[in-house]
């Protein structure tokens, strides 16, 4: 991959990771392979890769069972966006809540929402594998309300909104969350087989419905 100097030194993943986030592995747009993800319209990938949505500070939400390319395709639109120059950062919620919460710990949670604010797509992946203590639920709210209409998110889940409310444990909270998320989003549902069980199923490793 050419790293454009925009971007900065190569960090393996195509874009700025922070320090103590795990870079995630490349994935880009042109290594996805549309005819197993059929529930996205390439097309839809290619008007968000355009980044509209960054300037007009929307949020897209990948919803799914697991393997179908929420996280891949969330990287490949982060690689994307940062080889045209916008900062991106990327971690799963639950290291996403270790650092506010350490902030937190050390009373400078204002600041670094502020400094997060400034990163215009943030990326949190893994929302709803682990469900939130009380703290977490919190830090994760006020993380989405300092960026409503100030910069968008990308939020990778594998469980329906309905299903947050066991993950965060207040029906009131998870409504006031999903409004300021989903208001200005592109919600994008994806469906089918797991890519990781792709070819298992006729080696009998798995059994798997038909197609
Ligand atoms: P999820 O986050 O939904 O659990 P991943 O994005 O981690 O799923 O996908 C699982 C694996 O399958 C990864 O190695 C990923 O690169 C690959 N994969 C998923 N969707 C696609 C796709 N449309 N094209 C190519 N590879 C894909
Ligand atoms: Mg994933």
């Amino acid at each position: 991959m050419i790293w454009p100097p925009e971007i900065g030194p190569p960090t393996g993943c195509g874009f700025r990771t922070e320090k103590g986030v795990r870079s995630p592995q490349t994935k880009t747009l042109d290594d996805s392979d549309f005819a197993f993800q059929r529930s996205i319209e390439p097309e839809v990938l290619a008007h968000l890769a355009q980044f509209d949505f960054l300037a007009e500070h929307k949020n897209v939400i990948f919803l799914g069972p697991p393997g179908t390319g929420k996280t891949h395709l969330s990287i490949a639109l982060g690689v994307a966006a940062a080889r045209k120059g916008h900062r991106v950062a990327f971690a799963s919620a639950s290291e996403r809540v270790t650092r506010l919460a350490e902030a937190k710990r050390f009373g400078r949670l204002t600041d670094e929402l502020s400094r997060l604010s400034r990163i215009p797509l943030l990326i949190v992946d893994k929302v709803g594998y682990i469900p939130f203590d009380p703290e977490a639920a919190s830090l994760i709210f006020s993380l989405v309300s300092s960026r409503y209409e100030r910069s968008s998110l990308i939020v990778n889940s594998n469980q329906t909104f309905s299903a947050w409310i066991e993950i965060f444990g207040d029906a009131v909270a998870v409504a006031a969350l999903v409004d300021r998320l989903v208001h200005h989003a592109e919600i994008i549902t994806l469906k089918g087989d797991s890519y990781r069980l792709k070819g298992k199923k006729n080696a009998g490793i798995i059994s798997m419905p038909a197609d």
